[in-house]
């Protein structure tokens, strides 16, 4: 069992002048991991740069090295173009770490020093004196190519070197800046998904539509590849970070990079547009999402972990780091999150829906904590977070009229907003409840939650009132939970729902025409396919849920389905006689009806979930509809590689057009708030 290195007084003992002679990457085999990531560690090959930031754009070094048997690393220094790093300031010690620890929590301590209160890193899979090496909160200024050398010294005097590279990209000054940067996040939301939402709520004649969604009026825009770091399928972490990063994470990343510790809070962190913008000019971040604001697409803009699945930490980190993100609005579901726990437990469920613990809560490494400025979390399930968050100056809203009881005569200097336990009730049965027909929001216990498009507004008040602008990150994001479960009618309304939000974010930049809005998805989600229409009334498809096939009215027979709208902006009904029929091209099996569910499916993450609801898409409808076998194992459908549109509008929108890579519409948005456009 190793022991923790007293790496700082070796550090200081070995004058850095020694390895700036080191050896041509001598021994980088043993060096099996070298972050950021290049292709010059990966394959020896300078193309293409994996790794590009912004000037004074913050990220870790880190390297992984395994030394010979026997043998430990006893000291290490990162260079930069053949230049030592010593970081910004002088408390360089503070900010580097050697963990070769692989034992239990209790065996980290070794000569006075601890990994800090998280206690020991165990090293997934590597020998037990592997060393993982990090340079904490580095950043570069100068614009092009850089290398980067990490250096390690054996206890036998042996050195092992690995290079790799990163780009930092300029930014061309004096134009005119955007000062407030709008995202809407369509989660899952593919070309098919924005067809069919304005199919059903414009409809079309002889061919042409007869009204635009207001994404569909944003005069720029492209097509985006949505790769993450180790897939062509990202899942909505890094199909949301590299947009906020410019920097590829793995799936289940979310501001970070890989590393080989089993810690899911200690990654190299790399830095957020958020954090950026609010160090560099003074910027809000606002969080808006349909979903639990645990949920990937919004802790993909504040929180930094390599696990989006660890709850309590992520709200936790929220609130914590708020002084490096600006956070101050977050609105959404997920209260579960932010209720006390003294029992830390969640079986039996605690009475107040809590699901707060210890198991997915955080505490940071003391270099994380001094190089990041981060808060040192703790790790207590009794927390009353939203206790907190009012104690750090948040208005809370736990329903709409709440919410708009905040608004009154005045406007909140920053807002929370917890809707729900987990993910909130999709649109089509909120405007359900708003019609009179409240069974599923009631049996949700949820009967007042407001829709994204007032959530937007009322979020976007509360920026508008910082001077020096805000990012603010609003997400229709069960657009893709209800495509994963091919709930057909519950997505299309979400799309509906969504570009309402839309609506409210362009209005809002054409009053503050210093305001970019991006509109795009993270990935595509189910493969979703618009096949034609019913050739059956509604009545027959009732009568005969098992039609099949034989329901579905392909080219000619398609025409076009006609759907009255309410003046709420929804379908009066989305079962009309020649509905849109959709298919999934990325499907688990399923039973198909052709007909609308009265209840949503169950959602796994409430934890008090209807017993009205049916369980998994592939046995929903078991033994009624029509059976159809699906390409992928388990119970849902999936996301998929296929290219997503992107749309924009307003101050800088001109930036955005061809086909680009998600993480290069991190440098787009750099240039549109620091540098600016014509
Ligand atoms: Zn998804």
């Amino acid at each position: 069992m190793q022991t923790l290195l007293s790496h700082r007084r070796r550090l200081a003992a070995l004058a850095a002048s020694v390895f700036a002679l080191a050896v041509q990457d001598a021994d980088a085999a043993h060096v099996s991991r070298l972050t950021p990531p290049s292709e010059l560690f990966a394959t020896g090959e300078a193309d293409p740069v994996i790794a590009r930031f912004l000037p004074g754009q913050l990220f870790d070094l880190q390297a992984t090295v395994q030394p010979d048997a026997g043998q430990a690393v006893v000291n290490f220094a990162f260079y930069v173009d053949g230049s030592p790093v010593t970081n910004r300031n002088a408390d360089t010690m503070a900010r580097t770490s050697i963990v070769t620890e692989t034992g239990p929590a209790d065996t980290c301590i070794a000569e006075g020093e601890t990994t800090g209160a998280s206690g020991c890193k165990l090293i997934g899979g590597l020998p037990a004196n592997a060393a993982v090496i990090s340079q904490r909160a580095f950043s570069k200024s100068s614009p092009g190519v850089h290398t980067f050398k990490i250096v390690a010294a054996q206890g036998n005097g042996v050195l092992i070197s690995a290079t790799g590279n990163f780009e930092i990209v300029g930014v061309d000054r004096g134009g005119h800046v955007a000062k407030n940067i709008i995202i809407l996040l369509g989660d899952g939301m593919g070309a098919a998904h924005r067809t069919a939402g304005r199919i059903l709520a414009k409809g079309y004649a002889q061919g042409k539509a007869k009204g635009r969604l207001a994404m569909d009026t944003f005069p720029y825009g492209g097509m985006v590849m949505t790769a993450s770091l180790n897939s062509i399928v990202t899942d909505s972490a890094p199909g949301m970070q590299n947009y906020v990063t410019g920097n590829k994470a793995n799936n289940n990343q979310e501001g970070v990079f890989p590393d080989d510790t089993l810690d899911p809070f200690d990654n190299p962190r790399v830095e957020y547009l958020s954090e950026y913008l609010h160090t560099l000019q003074g910027k809000s971040l606002g969080v808006v999402t349909t979903a639990d604001v645990f949920d990937a697409t919004p802790a993909a803009n504040a929180v930094h972990t390599s696990a989006r699945g660890n709850g309590t930490g992520i709200v936790d980190q929220f609130l914590d780091d708020r002084s490096l993100t600006g956070l101050t609005v977050l609105m959404g579901g997920g209260r579960k999150w932010f209720l006390p726990n003294a029992s830390n437990s969640v079986s039996p469920q605690p009475a107040n829906g809590s699901q707060r613990r210890t198991a997915n809560d955080y505490v940071l490494p003391d270099d994380v904590v001094n190089g990041w400025g981060a808060a040192p979390g703790a790790l207590d399930p009794e927390r009353d977070l939203i206790g907190d968050f009012q104690a750090a100056g948040y208005s809370y809203a736990p329903d709409k009229t709440a919410l708009d009881r905040l608004f009154q005569g005045r406007t909140p200097s920053k807002l929370l907003g917890l809707f729900a336990y987990s993910n909130m009730n999709v649109s089509y049965d909120k405007i359900n409840g708003r019609r009179g027909d409240s069974a599923v929001v009631d049996a949700f216990g949820f009967p007042d939650q407001p829709m994204l498009d007032e959530m937007a507004d009322r979020a976007l008040q509360v920026l508008s009132k910082n001077p020096h602008g805000f990012v603010a990150m609003i997400e229709g994001a069960s657009i893709d939970k209800q495509a994963h479960l091919m709930d057909s009618d519950r997505w299309v309304l979400e799309v509906i729902e969504f570009d309402r939000a839309v609506a409210v974010a362009k209005a809002f930049a054409e009053d503050h025409p210093d305001t970019l809005v991006i509109v795009t998805a993270d990935h595509e989600c189910s493969g979703a396919a618009l096949i034609g229409a019913s050739s059956l009334t509604a009545a027959d498809r009732e009568a005969d849920p098992a039609s099949g096939k034989s329901a579905v009215g392909t080219y000619d027979a398609a025409g076009f389905p006609k759907y009255a709208i309410e003046d709420d902006g929804y379908p009066e009904t989305t079962n009309i006689d020649h509905r849109l029929l959709i298919g999934y091209g990325a499907n688990a099996d399923r039973y198909e009806t052709w007909l609308p569910s009265t209840f949503p499916t169950k959602d796994t993450q409430q934890p008090f979930p209807p017993a009205e609801s049916p369980v998994d898409p592939n046995v929903r409808n078991e033994g009624v509809g029509y059976a159809i076998s699906g390409q992928v194992p388990g119970d849902q459908a999936v996301h998929t590689a296929t290219d997503i549109p992107l749309s924009t509008f307003g101050r800088g929108a001109n930036l955005f057009h061809g086909v680009f890579d998600n993480a290069d519409v991190f440098f787009m948005l750099g240039q549109a708030a620091v540098g600016g456009t014509d």
